[in-house]
């Protein structure tokens, strides 16, 4: 069988949604899984609808997933370049081809043709005026110009551009490996632009031209490509070439399922729909990004996964190693995935719980840097090893553990109001002695000490043990007591109790 080569060809109009992430997820994936290679290929050709900064937001968001590509921009491979604006001249003879094959003809309309002709069509009723089957015929084109007029304006250096010729009567069939068949009627499709005036191809063009030269073998992409698919399958066809198997993954949906996620819907409803945080190079406007919100990207890609295919079993956890291996585009559904912004935490959920503590420590060692903190690295293990089942996003892991590392300044209200009592002071002053008396600091041996007192004492364990959670951290949060007084050590649980029964006393 011929080597499996798939591709991802965003074009960098700005930051690529997680749609998009998952597009070149399942196409990194097939690669994968079928020991072929991925490429990442930049479709530029449209230069007034570029932004700058979003191909660099592409790679590093694709680079953040872990989704690699064997070749394509910026590593090169024997296709190079892959970014389509630096293969410009290569289009124009497969364009010159389709004309002098009789696939292809010139068009001299001007803007003002073209916006007449959309008036003519619309007061004939016709809904979505279009250059088709119907209306060339009345256009100012190569095929209703004599050959001698199409000459001269040609050479005279006429603006034109280059139009498919659509056949007539001729149902298009594209075959999807998700959808199966899918015929289309010539006579719905338009006779699109190839080649445009300003000397560039058009995606169309330029599209399949790359996709035969790189020796794509299956163009797996979203869904919104579907009914660009005809005409592909035409260009291939007057081209002579062999198309690739085409599979169009479907829509992700808003959470209500109503409507295509949009790119405004993230931080309109609360989650991010950018792998990356963007700032808009124009309004400077910010969309939220899963990394800066504390997601890790296995769990990124574990979810992103998920929506759209399905290992037909109840596993829900899997590595990207696991999703190579179960892939398969049979398995890939034809309806829209809705997305689920709880389900996402619930996965970045299990990635950090189960993360491995050396891991979590160093997320955590990032925080505690970022904020200017020194504290020793056992201390941030045994933290991290204990915060990390309490955390749904990174940042959580200083949210859950900030008072191992900074004494409380203040101290929540409701809970004085509940636990501190006329004989806490001297109830604290007792405990303050009894630390004083364990040798071996361990979590067990602080929370024995701590229950024989209670119960030697005749007192509440409630009472005491929120009492000492007030004192310790200010508030009624946090892990338990005792991993909270092993952890802070001896010297600094004395000093906080100490300190508190002083500010609380006032
Ligand atoms: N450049 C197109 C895009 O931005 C690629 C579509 C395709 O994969 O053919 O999505």
């Amino acid at each position: 069988m011929k080597e499996v080569r798939v591709r991802f060809a965003p074009s960098p109009t700005g930051p690529l949604h997680i749609g998009g992430v998952r597009t070149a997820l399942y196409n990194y994936l097939f690669a994968k899984k079928h020991g072929g290679k991925f490429l990442l290929r930049i479709e530029d050709t449209d230069q007034t609808r570029f932004v700058p900064g979003a191909e660099e937001y592409i790679i590093e968001a694709l680079n953040w997933c872990g989704v690699s590509y064997d070749e394509g921009v910026g590593i090169g491979g024997p296709h190079a370049p892959y970014r389509q604006s630096e293969r410009k001249d290569l289009y124009r003879k497969y364009a010159d081809q389709l004309v002098n094959e009789g696939h292809a003809y010139y068009a001299f309309d001007t803007a003002e043709d073209l916006e007449l002709m959309r008036e003519r069509l619309k007061a004939r009723g016709v809904a979505t005026p279009q250059y088709d089957v119907f209306t060339r015929g009345e256009m100012v084109n190569s095929l209703t110009l004599s050959p001698d007029e199409t000459a001269e304006r040609l050479k005279s250096g006429d603006t034109y551009v280059i139009r498919i010729l659509i056949p007539e009567n001729e149902e298009v069939l594209v075959n999807d490996l998700i959808r199966g068949e899918v015929k289309v009627h010539s006579s719905r499709l338009d006779d699109k632009v190839l080649f445009k005036s300003d000397g560039m191809p058009t995606y169309h063009m330029a599209n399949i031209v790359d996709d035969h030269l790189m020796e794509i073998t299956h163009v797996i992409r979203g869904e919104e490509w579907l009914p660009s698919a005809p005409l592909h399958v035409l260009l291939y066809r007057y081209l002579g070439w062999e198309p690739p198997l085409f599979a169009h993954l479907p829509l992700l949906l808003k959470p209500d399922g109503n409507g295509k996620l949009s790119k405004r819907d993230g931080d309109r409803l609360g989650f991010p729909v950018f792998p990356l945080r963007w700032t808009d190079p124009v309004s400077g406007e910010v969309s939220s990004g899963y990394r800066e919100s504390g997601y890790l990207p296995d769990a990124f890609v574990n979810m992103l996964a998920l929506l759209g295919w399905n290992p037909g079993t109840e596993q829900e956890i899997f590595s990207m190693e696991e999703l190579t291996a179960a892939f398969s585009l049979e398995r890939v559904g034809k309806s829209g995935s809705k997305f689920d912004p709880e389900k996402a935490k619930w996965f970045n959920h299990h990635y950090l719980s189960n993360s491995n503590t050396n891991d979590v420590a160093q997320l955590l060692a990032t925080i505690l840097a970022g904020k200017g903190i020194k504290a020793p690295e056992t201390l941030i293990l045994q933290v991290s090893d204990i915060v990390k089942e309490r955390a749904v996003l990174i940042p959580d892991l200083w949210e859950q553990s900030w008072f191992f590392f900074q004494a409380p300044e203040i101290f929540e209200e409701k809970t004085v109001q509940k636990f501190w009592k006329p004989d806490s002071p001297a109830l604290l002053v007792k405990i303050i002695d009894l630390l004083k008396t364990i040798d071996n600091f361990s979590v067990e041996n602080v929370d024995l000490a701590v229950k024989t007192f209670i119960h030697d004492n005749e007192l509440g364990m409630g009472v005491v043990m929120n009492t000492l959670r007030l004192v310790l951290v200010g508030g009624s949060f946090g892990p338990g007591v005792a991993a909270i007084i092993s952890l802070l050590g001896k010297d600094e649980a004395v000093i906080r109790i100490d300190k508190a029964i002083k500010r609380l006393s006032l």
